[in-house]
């Protein structure tokens, strides 16, 4: 899950769907859980449910963006932030792993604690749910399968660069942040400092403190991980 930084308010809002276009300026228009790009329709998603903190319904530090698959998996009960982990506080590359065929997990090698929060924070979304897996996606659930696709896809521009049979890197990077699942790219390009420096400053928003001077993935300062 790609480490956001959404920075300070740009403004106060009458109503929360108003502070769509500085999220998507801030962020770009991808879904903060599950990393797609949504073309249309992307929803201004309350961490703690307005329902059941409507004191924090019009309060920027409790906005992300999400797609219509993610927001309303959620539901309205009281969120206490530290049992998960958050894209805009913590380091969420190291809460996850994401592997082929669309597979995404809670990172084996973190201690039980933050494994836990990892495990909730996917089951909390649904982004747990593919085919064969414990829990089956709905009809209308594409996020695994556009995992999956994202993956090959990446895979194949990995081995495209390799073999220098493609138009440049910046072409691949330019392509990459227009269609989302930096994670994605992220993983593939393991090892590829240069590529994944790129894709970090491709992507609009992501936490650059969240990365060394490799392009490995560090703790977040004030981050749980
Ligand atoms: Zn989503």
């Amino acid at each position: 899950m790609r480490p956001i930084a959404k920075g300070a308010a740009p403004r106060t809002y009458a109503k929360y769907g108003d502070a769509q276009p500085d999220l998507v300026n801030a962020i770009d228009r991808f879904c903060s859980y599950c990393e797609r790009h949504i073309a249309a329709a992307i929803h201004v998603e309350h961490k703690r449910p307005k329902k059941s903190h409507p004191l924090l319904e019009l309060e920027w530090s409790n906005f992300l963006l999400a797609c219509p698959n993610c927001n309303p998996t959620k539901g309205n009960f009281k969120v206490r932030l530290r049992r998960y982990l958050w894209p805009d506080d913590d380091n969420t590359l190291l809460a996850f792993t994401y592997h082929a065929g669309g597979v995404v997990r809670a990172n084996r090698v973190l201690p039980k604690k933050l494994r836990s929060k990892a495990n909730r924070t996917l089951q909390m979304y649904g982004l747990h749910k593919r085919p064969g897996g414990h829990v089956e996606p709905s009809d209308r659930d594409y996020r695994w399968e556009d995992r999956r696709q994202e993956w090959d896809k990446a895979v194949l521009f990995r081995q495209q660069l390799q073999n220098h049979d493609t138009p440049s890197q910046r072409a691949l990077v330019e392509a990459a942040a227009t269609r989302g699942m930096f994670s994605v790219w992220w993983t593939v390009f393991d090892g590829d400092v240069d590529m994944r420096r790129r894709l970090r400053e491709a992507f609009v928003g992501t936490d650059p403190t969240s990365f060394d001077a490799w392009e490995q993935a560090v703790a977040r300062p004030g981050g749980q991980l």
